[in-house]
């Protein structure tokens, strides 16, 4: 048996730990199956700076999640399952036409529930001669086990740290154990990627940069996801605060999370980021807080 299917056939690849078999055809929480689910290949310009560059980054977009969250701007993809299934053989050749088009890397968006089909397409794809790097693009809820079948294949690791507060995980995300689970996670990534190297344009080769969406009402845990950060991974670490919040999906109904973030929310989250001695951050402008970054899912290039 190939060895991804070994890894589907009891499912545990994320923190779910499901138990089920994937591949004659059970769900687990994900719904996802044997199959890698592809939504939309695309360029993304609008990405950081060290991953959008000039070129833009090659992002592909997968199907289905393994937290649904509230306020999931993808939600057709990520809830609604919409994509198409593809052979692990295509991932691989999709990879390799976005390195085609000049792309500076590729950028695996919400790739987690699929991490062995999709640690055997980077196989596949280097040895076809796939040399830009790989950039794992993720909601930061992962085993350290599905993260080590990963090892020496992705470059830069740019998962999210969502919340510190298990009531808001549990509320918004129905995964209360996600404070402790992303952080063990990120600390696994940085030890796979010890060190940030960018080329001479300023494109990260290798490295980390963490994600933080700032939410209306909970400031005050960016601020604990912050300190997490300083104390565990140090005052270099790059981290990208996010300014986008719209209320999509669920969310316009959630009393807190019905409204978009004020100025002054955001402005107390980046203030805290330096009075802490953060040296290394990406902010966002609030203009970027509409709907209209929504990549728009068609399966184009799939
Ligand atoms: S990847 Fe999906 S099926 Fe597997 S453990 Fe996670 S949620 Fe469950």
């Amino acid at each position: 048996m190939a060895r991804y299917k070994k890894a589907l056939s009891l499912c545990n690849v994320c923190p779910r730990h499901c138990n089920i078999n994937r591949i004659i055809g059970q769900r687990g929480f994900c719904q996802s199956g044997e199959l890698p689910k592809v939504a939309l290949v695309s360029t993304h310009l609008w990405e950081e700076p060290p991953i959008s560059g000039t070129k833009g980054s090659g992002t592909v977009f997968f199907s289905h999640c393994n937290l649904h969250c509230a306020f999931c701007q993808n939600h057709k993809i990520s809830e609604e399952g919409f994509g198409k299934e593809i052979s692990i053989q295509r991932l691989a050749e999709i990879f390799l036409e976005q390195q085609e088009k000049g792309l500076h890397n590729i950028n695996l968006v919400s790739p987690t529930h699929y991490i062995p089909q999709v640690a055997m397409a980077i196989r596949i794809a280097k040895n076809a001669g796939l040399h830009i790097p790989v950039v794992y693009n993720s909601n930061g809820y992962e085993s350290l086990e599905g993260l080590r079948l990963l090892e020496g294949l992705v470059d830069v690791y740019l998962p999210d740290f969502k919340y510190w507060d298990e009531a808001l995980a549990t509320k918004y995300s129905s995964a209360p154990n996600y404070p402790k689970i992303a952080a063990k996670a990120i600390l696994e990534m940085r030890r796979q990627v010890p060190k940030d190297l960018f080329d001479e344009n300023g494109i990260m080769q290798k490295g980390l940069i963490l994600r933080h969406l700032v939410l209306p009402s909970h400031h005050r845990d960016s601020c604990h996801v912050l300190d997490w950060v300083k104390n565990n991974l140090g005052d270099s670490t790059y981290i990208s605060l996010l300014n986008q919040y719209t209320p999509m999906h669920r969310a316009k109904t959630i009393k807190p999370l019905s409204r978009k973030l004020t100025t002054f929310e955001y402005e107390k989250v980046t203030e805290y980021f330096l009075n802490i001695g953060l040296q290394n951050g990406f902010t966002q402008k609030r203009s970027s807080a509409t709907s209209d970054y929504t990549p728009i899912f068609d399966l184009k290039g799939v």
